[in-house]
């Protein structure tokens, strides 16, 4: 039980140490918290972006907006940063933070169980630690989704995920199909045409593209960064990005909105622009609105579509063979290497973890049709356990950074009653959690993601699984917790 003269020795779990893991360390620590473990399974911090090293890889949200605020950097190579330097950026906050003593590296949390007023945490190492505090910084896009094609395994080349790139396969000179036209086969599909002898691009269903460009930042600009502390400040959150984010939260917010309408003409009139023969035109031409699945941002992947030796195949896979991939048509299209660009289980959360909370109370059995939390943050019953981009977090096309460090800036202020010993432990109230969940699927059913589109946004009964209301609405409710909407003991 924590004891008021002993809260500057509450322990904190942080688990993972992705951007959000690291985001919560290094605030605990500028806080004063002693005693913070990071738990990582892997062997270096970075998450999704330690996970996704496939060419192409790059975030699609501006890169001063995807830099946390307090640690701006002007040394972006372009507007939307290639993946390795946002790898190497998070890594650089580490080191600056002198993070590395409080991670445990290759070790995974396999259980974690609220017993006799602490979490006791069992690791794949097989020890048990315990924590007054968990933090479940584990990623939303985690677990890749491997798709059930018959004769998979049969295939004689390479075959990985895209977020398992296999860097010894030879791309130059082979036959490569990739499956899937996400944000992931998108950006695959322009950094490969032109590398590999011949592409084949199997696409299941179109997706509506929105041409960003991407320019370098010149040694100007970036030394105009550098110079003027103020200037830095102002490009994490320049008014046209805010802006942006406005006019796209009204567009998916409401799907009769006119920023939705202004992003569908924008969105038609690059594909007519950009595809002159009609018959392509046509197969890539989505059937339902733009922004029911996550939009794809990309100024260059009609063009790489076009290349001589990029295929658009839409026929739909039949199976894989050996050889290569026999499509609905009876063509069988050979391949060397087949990359599966499939996405991701988005609904896992803390899963596989096996959490338990107050009197026995299993998070997965609480989960069994649709992973909530309060806020993105809090379950009833499971007390000082807090998710950073957690379930009904905004993930559409904004800066997940920004997400958690408004998430952060919340469940800080909860701590802080804790450490003073005011109380031992909190989570949100069962009534609470009812309403707010009740008006999110309310409101979720009414946004564009609902409307007649299959996508990682909606969960199992179809209900679109994240923020349903403005972003500047997160915002407010970020800003300071209502402490009558939590159980406080
Ligand atoms: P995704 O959006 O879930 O796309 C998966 C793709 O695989 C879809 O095209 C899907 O087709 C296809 N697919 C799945 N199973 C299939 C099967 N059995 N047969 C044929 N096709 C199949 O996954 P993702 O592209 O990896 O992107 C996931 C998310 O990661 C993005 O939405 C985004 O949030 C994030 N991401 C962001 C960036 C960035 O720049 N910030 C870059 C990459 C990823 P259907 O559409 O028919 O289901």
């Amino acid at each position: 039980m924590i004891d008021s003269t002993q809260s500057s020795q509450l322990r904190v779990a942080i688990i993972g140490a992705g951007m959000s893991g690291i985001l919560a360390a290094i605030k605990l620590r500028e806080d004063g918290w002693q005693h913070v473990v990071i738990y990582e399974k892997a062997a270096r911090i970075g998450g999704t972006w330690r996970d996704n090293s496939y060419p192409g890889l790059s975030c699609d949200v501006p890169a001063h907006a995807y830099t946390y605020s307090f640690a701006p950097n002007a040394e972006w190579s372009r507007h939307m940063a290639p993946g390795p330097e946002i790898q190497a950026y998070f890594e650089r906050m580490v080191q600056q933070h002198d993070l590395a003593p409080c991670i445990r590296f290759n070790t995974e949390v396999t259980a974690c169980e609220w017993r006799g007023g602490a979490w006791h945490l069992a690791t794949s190492d097989g020890a048990l630690q315990e924590a007054d505090v968990v933090i479940a910084a584990t990623g939303v896009l985690h677990h890749p989704k491997y798709p059930q094609i018959p004769g998979l395994h049969s295939f004689a080349g390479q075959c990985f995920h895209s977020a398992r790139w296999d860097h010894g396969a030879e791309i130059e000179g082979q036959r490569v199909g990739v499956i899937g036209n996400g944000s992931t086969g998108a950006q695959l599909i322009s950094a490969l045409a032109g590398r590999a002898a011949h592409l084949s691009h199997f696409q299941r269903t179109a997706q509506w593209i929105l041409p960003v460009e991407n320019p370098v930042f010149t040694e100007a600009q970036k030394q105009a960064l550098r110079d003027d502390p103020v200037l830095l400040k102002q490009a994490q959150a320049s008014e046209s990005y805010l802006a942006i984010v406005d006019h796209f939260t009204r567009a998916v917010i409401d799907a009769e909105s006119p920023e939705l309408a202004h992003l569908q003409q924008a969105v038609e009139e690059n594909l007519e622009r950009s595809i002159a023969n009609p018959v392509l035109r046509e197969k890539l031409r989505p059937p339902y609105r733009a922004a029911c699945k996550r939009l794809i941002v990309s100024p260059d992947y009609y063009q790489a579509i076009q290349h001589p030796q990029v295929a658009l195949l839409n026929e739909g896979i039949e199976c894989v063979e050996p050889e290569g991939i026999r499509t609905r048509d009876g063509v069988l299209h050979p391949l060397d290497v087949l990359v599966l660009a499939t996405g991701f289980h988005a609904d896992r959360f803390v899963r596989d973890m096996n959490v338990v909370g107050q009197s026995g109370l299993k998070l997965n059995e609480v989960w069994a049709e649709r992973p909530f939390a309060y806020l993105a943050m809090s379950v009833p019953g499971f007390p000082n356990f807090f998710m950073l981009n957690g379930p009904s977090g905004p993930v559409g096309n904004f800066s997940l950074i920004d997400v958690a460090e408004a998430q952060w800036n919340y469940i800080a202020q909860l701590l802080q009653p804790l450490r003073q010993g005011r109380y031992q432990q909190i989570s949100v109230a069962q009534a609470a959690m009812n309403d707010y969940e009740t008006a999110r699927i309310a409101a979720a059913r009414k946004t564009v993601w609902a409307t007649g589109c299959n996508s990682w946004y909606l969960d199992a009964q179809g209900v679109p699984a994240t923020w349903p209301w403005s972003y500047a609405h997160f915002r407010e409710v970020m800003t300071t917790p209502n402490l009558a909407h939590f159980d406080c003991a």
